[in-house]
């Protein structure tokens, strides 16, 4: 018997009318909830005027403030560990996640037993969508302790029947022989690690990554994944198909993945949270149509412990409507950069996922790796960018090649770039989330 094509059939591919009435239908109760259990959207919600039972319609909840993920720290600051947020009784807390808290200090995220089962369900979605099936044996090369990128995947893994490779970030060695010793063919890792663990399998190991019969990376924690360069040379160091996911600590682990279409992430949760998409700037809702750009908001549908109303991601994604040939019927999108890592050069924005992959369209006379230089703050950058990237050992024709990215950087992004060829092998790699801005003014 072949399995089946979806791993929730009624929820995958329900026609988009019925999405909005379950839509409105869980936001008005979630609203409720929200509104008696959590004193901060309490207090929010009467600062703005405004209370649950205005919402008749999804379009209504445009009405209700943003959250942002300032205040979330705020309130874990006042009433630690989780905030004036949580909604749930500590007795009914069964764990609790810190967000990767790459700025600042980290914050935490608790689930509820519902909260888990709903993040099983969304998970269990998106590895599906990429092919995860009862047979497939799975290598994990996430970090596993803390991140909402570690157990929650694993629990999806398992509630699929596939079989489960604990094995993590910062055991290169281990995770190349487990992968050999188990038959794994599938790894889920980010993008900047792939890349990594292709050229030490390489380089230390003298193996050749597409034998280690890896048919599928799972990849996500940072854009990377859909930019078609990066793609390309992962699929083919590995011999494999990448397809990418997305989520958000706060939110859902993972709510967002593709099929193999690779045509962007379809929205898996939309039982679970309700998105909206925004002009950055202004705040002003933008339509979901067919390549429209703005920055994802989500509210939670249904969440005990920690739920958010209208949080703005920070992530900057396009969207696509139109019909995907696998039949799933919500919106697909994909994140072109967040918002603390975008440059504003002269008023053109640019994101360094962005500058890496109109890079990687020059190799293989650069190795694909780069470093942006900020020598102040961001997000305002006086040009030209500083930029370093890894030349590919070429023994002559480096003032040339300096010259064609320059000028490939201002014909694609429209900015002007001053760089600086380095050494291949001379830039750090990454396990986790890859760091493409150096900040010299931080010393
Ligand atoms: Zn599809």
């Amino acid at each position: 018997m072949p399995y089946p094509r979806y791993y929730d059939a009624e929820i995958e591919a329900m026609p988009a009318l019925e999405i909005r009435r379950l839509q409105l239908q869980r936001l008005q109760r979630q609203l409720d909830y929200v509104y008696a259990c959590s004193p901060f959207y309490r207090r929010k919600f009467d600062a703005a005027g405004v209370k649950p039972g205005d919402v008749r319609h999804l379009e209504d909840l445009t009405a209700f403030p943003f959250t942002n993920k300032d205040e979330l720290r705020a309130s874990q600051a006042t009433a630690p560990p989780l905030g004036e947020h949580c909604a749930a009784q500590p007795k009914d807390i069964i764990r609790i996640h810190s967000s990767s808290g790459t700025t600042g200090r980290p914050s935490y995220v608790g689930i509820t037993r519902a909260d888990r089962d709903g993040w099983i369900q969304s998970v269990a979605r998106v590895h599906w969508s990429q092919g995860v099936r009862p047979d497939s044996v799975v290598a994990m090369g996430f970090g596993m302790s803390f991140f909402v990128g570690g157990l929650p995947l694993h629990d999806a893994i398992e509630e699929i029947g596939a079989t489960f490779i604990p094995v993590g970030t910062g055991a290169s060695d281990r995770l190349l022989s487990a992968i050999q010793d188990t038959r794994a063919n599938m790894l889920l890792c980010t993008p900047s690690y792939a890349t990594y663990l292709a050229e030490y399998a390489r380089e230390r190991l003298s193996l050749a990554p597409d034998s280690l019969g890896i048919t599928r990376i799972q990849s996500g924690a940072e854009p990377g994944a859909g930019v078609p360069a990066i793609r390309q040379r992962i699929e083919a160091d590995w011999g494999c198909t990448l397809t990418e996911g997305i989520g958000n600590a706060d939110l859902i682990p993972v709510y967002a993945a593709e099929c193999d279409e690779k045509s962007g992430m379809h929205f898996l949760a939309p039982d679970m949270l309700l998105l909206e998409l925004i002009d950055p700037d202004s705040g002003e809702p933008i339509e979901f149509t067919e390549g429209a750009k703005g920055e994802l908001v989500a509210t939670h549908l249904q969440r005990e412990c920690v739920p958010l109303v209208r949080f703005r991601t920070r992530d900057h994604v396009v969207v696509w409507t139109d019909g995907c040939p696998c039949g799933r019927s919500g919106v697909r999108l994909r994140c072109v950069g967040r918002t603390d890592d975008m440059l504003i050069l002269r008023g053109v924005n640019v994101f360094p996922s962005a500058i890496k992959d109109v890079v990687m369209s020059l190799r293989p006379r650069v190795t694909g790796e780069i470093q942006i230089v900020l020598e102040q703050p961001g997000p305002r950058v006086e040009p030209p960018l500083r930029i370093r990237v890894e030349h590919n050992n070429s023994t002559s024709g480096l003032e040339t090649l300096t010259a064609e990215v320059e000028s490939t950087l201002r014909e694609k992004l429209i900015f002007s770039a001053a760089v600086e060829l380095v050494a291949p092998g001379a830039l750090p790699r990454y396990e986790m989330k890859a760091q493409l801005i150096h900040r010299a003014y931080e010393g």
